[in-house]
């Protein structure tokens, strides 16, 4: 059995950075050498031990204090500490730790659930909502080690934008009738959101923009963004292109997609959004504001 503190770390351990890594290797006397991932993977095979967990939980409260002193620097330097603390409310404007925050749209607290690792984050999912088995009809028998959700995952899929509200929280694609010829069935999902006018100022500034996104359920690689074969996005009536592929070709060139920038379709006030795509596959929708990180942000925060 696994305790608490082993399944919280492996939450914790996914957000550090080289040097909390190389931190927690030079405790457990572990070599220092390789990429972010062998670094990850190396202390992931001692988590059973709980005082490894310790170690991580430590590294974690000092990394946080860290944060928290570099933004009080930023203040101190005159550097525009206003958007920072957007950001911040942002991150903890979706704290729902423990609550269930589904992509069914429902809370039915009778079902199976998983939770997400991410500790900013705990919220829970209905099982037979998230975990999709690779072929249809197939039973459940694994359930993922480390779970994120949805707004988790799109967190992480690009790093030059941060999430700073989610406008169109992550909804299902629902097929209204699965063809029996074989052939794809037709998915979507529609939704009003509302732009409110402190959002609409932000986004007067060229660091914001709206992002609609989309992921693959049961991707295999976590965090990136996928449309669907024929992704049809339309924004208050009209079309926005998602990709610039085949409809039938799977993901872009680079093996990802990229979410679809809708700011120039929207207005303050009351807006509409659809996706449909002709694919087999369960996919997941939303709209967030974002705001672009520079090269030199990126580099510092990871
Ligand atoms: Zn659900
Ligand atoms: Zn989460």
């Amino acid at each position: 059995m696994e305790t608490d503190l082993v399944a919280s770390s492996k939450g914790k351990l996914v957000n550090f950075r080289m040097k909390e890594l190389k931190d927690v290797l030079t405790k457990l006397g572990l070599p220092k050498q390789g990429k972010k991932q062998d670094l990850v993977d190396r202390i992931f095979h001692q988590l059973s031990d709980e005082g490894v967990a310790r170690i991580i939980d430590d590294t974690y409260r000092k990394m946080q204090i860290s944060e928290a002193a570099d933004l009080a620097i930023m203040g101190q330097s005159g550097l525009d500490i206003c958007n920072v603390k957007v950001e911040m409310e942002a991150e903890d404007s979706l704290n729902l730790g423990g609550k269930i925050f589904c992509p069914c749209g429902t809370s039915l607290p009778s079902e199976s659930k998983i939770q997400c690792v991410d500790p900013r984050c705990l919220v829970q999912q209905h099982i037979s909502c998230v975990i999709i088995p690779e072929k249809p009809m197939e039973e459940i028998r694994l359930l993922p080690p480390l779970f994120f959700c949805e707004t988790c995952r799109i967190k992480r899929a690009d790093p030059f934008w941060i999430t700073v509200a989610h406008l169109v929280s992550p909804m299902k694609l629902v097929a209204s009738n699965i063809p029996t010829d074989g052939t794809n069935p037709l998915q979507k999902a529609e939704a009003a959101f509302h732009l409110t006018k402190a959002h609409s100022d932000l986004l007067q500034n060229t660091e914001y923009d709206v992002q609609a996104w989309c992921i693959l359920l049961n991707d295999k690689v976590s965090f990136r963004m996928q449309w669907p074969l024929h992704a049809e996005l339309q924004v208050n009536g009209l079309l926005v292109r998602t990709v610039n592929r085949p409809g039938t070709q799977l993901l872009g060139s680079n093996g990802r997609d990229d979410g679809a920038l809708i700011t120039l379709y929207i207005g303050e006030g009351v807006n509409q959004i659809s996706l449909s795509g002709c694919d087999a596959r369960n996919f997941c929708f939303g709209v967030r504001l974002v705001k672009r990180r520079t090269v030199a942000q990126v580099l510092h925060f990871t």
